[in-house]
């Protein structure tokens, strides 16, 4: 077998989730909701069943999504997207993440992860032969120290990854900390890879701004981002990339080997909701600041020291009191005692960080508040 594959472990958050149904216990490890999708999406579902949509749809993504994203996308990025030029459709945003790296990074490249991150990275990173140099987010505020950043651009890397708004940790990076680091991307000529998948889950007074959409830096970023999470179908595995045309015609022909192309029935029934209005972002947005707000209400209430997202559906607890030296074992007995599922922190930490865990809660208020009343016996 490989030695590249022994190189890493299956996703944590993923098995936390095989662990949580063994014990029928609340999932909020693994980030997706148990609500519906919009109705409206699920309508067209059932119609598009019907209609000539089996057989594959053009590799790069079918021409009346392409259309809609690039319509929608060109509004909130403040951008003026080419449906043909500057877009592919991928299965999620996991393979637009790889289908970047792979389009920009040779063997022994070297890639700027800001830790804590999406542990998809560090996977990603090692099939396609980069090394990652981690600069680290500094918890609990999770802010980044300008020098250590430089430090890593000095190491001459291809690309940064920028997960905005952050997974795990809830940050929304300022504008003014993407325009630094806009500044040492173009300093040492750099390719930014962002994943911006939450771009529509973010609390007030934080503001998510897209950083292609920053001076001069469309010409150097893969922007990734997905449906999952903005309209609830995490199942239904639609993601994208948005770049220039010289990098899109790079990514097109990975993402044509990869897989073929994103399923053309779900990417039909999506440009319905690619569609709406910018109410159901606003909605969207209220209906998370809401959740927000229950869950760590909840958790304040029960003592439970935690950090304090800007966006994204996830919290950081504290879990230093509760006497543990490793998190995994932590989660493991919250899910057989407790009966709720978290992530152990340290899956997210390039440093040893055995602090945390992570909670996400994009489920009904019931069953956030099944939990919570579960969590009393945390302690
Ligand atoms: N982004 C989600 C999480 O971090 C899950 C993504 C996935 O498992 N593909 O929990």
């Amino acid at each position: 077998l490989s030695k590249r594959t022994k190189t890493f472990t299956d996703s944590v958050i993923r098995r936390m989730t095989r662990i949580a149904n063994e014990y029928d216990a609340i999932n909020l490890s693994q980030g997706f909701p148990d609500f519906d999708p919009p109705k409206e999406i699920l309508n067209r579902l059932e119609q598009v069943a019907h209609e000539d949509f089996n057989q594959y749809a053009i590799t790069w993504g079918a021409q009346n999504f392409r259309d809609a994203l690039a319509k929608k996308q060109s509004k909130y990025m403040n951008l003026d997207l080419d449906s043909n030029k500057n877009i592919v459709v991928t299965c999620g945003s996991t393979e637009a993440m790889m289908a970047a790296m792979m389009s920009v990074c040779d063997p022994s490249d070297k890639v700027i992860v800001f830790s804590p991150f999406y542990e998809n990275y560090g996977a990603d990173s090692i099939l396609c032969g980069a090394n990652p140099i981690y600069v680290p987010l500094h918890p609990p505020v999770f802010n980044f120290d300008k020098e250590e950043l430089e430090n890593a651009f000095k190491q001459n890397p291809k690309a940064l990854i920028l997960c905005n708004p952050s997974n795990p940790c809830g940050k929304v990076f300022s504008k003014e900390e993407l325009e630094y680091i806009a500044c040492l991307a173009v300093k040492y000529d750099t390719y930014v890879i962002t994943d911006e998948v939450y771009e529509h889950i973010v609390y007030a007074p934080y503001k998510h701004t897209y950083f292609a959409s920053l001076p001069g830096m469309f010409e150097r970023t893969i922007s990734c981002s997905s449906l999952s999470k903005t309209y609830s179908i995490t199942g239904w595995r639609l993601g994208y990339c948005i770049a220039p045309e010289n990098i899109i015609e790079q990514i097109k022909k990975v993402h044509d080997f990869l897989t073929v192309g994103a399923a053309a029935p779900l990417q039909e029934a999506a440009v319905v909701g690619l569609e709406f209005s910018d109410a159901y972002y606003d909605e969207l947005q209220k209906l998370y600041t809401h959740k927000k707000d229950l869950f760590l209400n909840g958790l304040k209430e029960l003592n439970i020291p935690h950090t304090e997202p800007q966006g994204a559906y996830y919290v950081m607890v504290d879990i230093s009191e509760f006497g543990y030296d490793s998190d995994l074992d932590f989660c493991v007995d919250l899910i057989k005692n407790v009966g709720v599922a978290a992530v152990p922190g340290s899956s997210f930490f390039k440093e040893k960080e055995n602090r945390y865990i992570r909670f996400h809660f994009a489920k009904k208020d019931e069953t956030l508040l099944a939990a919570l009343n579960r969590l009393k016996d945390m302690r």
